[in-house]
């Protein structure tokens, strides 16, 4: 199974800037052989950058998609990114769903991420779904049943014959450098990827994210039930970022 490198970009790059990362990082992912053998890359720019980014990677390996979406196609929504336009017009097959920032800065819930995730699905496009609990929660022992309420909330009603990508990403990891233990990140694994089974999901991958770099993903990536990262600051740049799949 190819392990998954998604690269969320946040409020970063212009689209010459994303335009150039793509173009040298696919000169450099093919000097190494079989690299999207066992790679699996999604790229997530901001809506800005989304459309010099898929003039470069429609029809190549290198996935992509909108950091969010709106949860409706079209319609009187001011500044909402269209999921319909991003997957038909720009050929986008994933959509990052729930990060943190989003959750915290602009207040959605999970009710509103959960219509995000079945319009996603009926696009026959993938959510990379984001879950995590804040330092506050850990350290009331609220890790377990908070990541499994935004689960079950998020992933109601879809079909778990399709596939979906969830990325389970402790706040307190995120842009912090601080990296949650290989024990930590076993024990959330684990219990993700059992429940999933529980609730009938057939196809499905669980992303670590959280501070990852080169020198701390080779490790991360041995942990069972890893299935690959979700990497914000160490994605921004090519070698970092390539480094960080070459521990693959
Ligand atoms: C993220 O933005 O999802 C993330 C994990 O960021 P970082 O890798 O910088 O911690």
């Amino acid at each position: 199974m190819k392990k998954i490198f998604a690269a969320n970009w946040k409020l970063n790059k212009t689209p010459e800037q994303a335009r150039e990362f793509v173009i040298q990082f696919k000169n450099e992912a093919f000097k190494h052989a079989d690299f999207f053998k066992t790679c699996e890359v999604i790229l997530f720019p901001q809506a800005f950058g989304l459309e010099a980014v898929s003039s470069l990677c429609a029809g190549t390996e290198i996935g992509f998609g909108p950091q969010n979406i709106y949860f409706e196609k079209s319609g009187a929504f001011t500044g909402e990114n269209s999921a319909e336009v991003a997957s038909v017009a720009l050929k986008a097959k994933f959509a990052l769903i729930g990060h943190s920032e989003r959750r915290e800065i602009f207040k959605e819930i999970d009710g509103q991420l959960n219509k995000k995730n079945i319009l996603v699905q009926s696009l026959k496009m993938t959510s990379v779904f984001c879950i995590g609990e804040s330092l506050q929660q850990r350290e009331a022992f609220q890790t377990l049943p908070v990541c499994f309420a935004q689960l079950d909330a998020g992933l109601a009603g879809l079909d778990q014959n399709v596939r979906v990508i969830v990325a389970y990403e402790p706040v307190w990891a995120i842009g912090t450098g601080k990296v949650a233990t290989l024990e930590q990140v076993a024990e959330v694994h684990q219990a993700i990827n059992d429940k999933l089974e529980a609730r009938g999901f057939k196809s499905f991958q669980i992303l670590y994210g959280g501070s990852v770099k080169a020198d701390n993903a080779a490790s991360l990536l041995k942990v069972p039930h890893v299935d690959g990262f979700l990497i914000g600051g160490a994605s921004l740049e090519v070698s970092s970022f390539l480094n960080v799949c070459l521990a693959n």
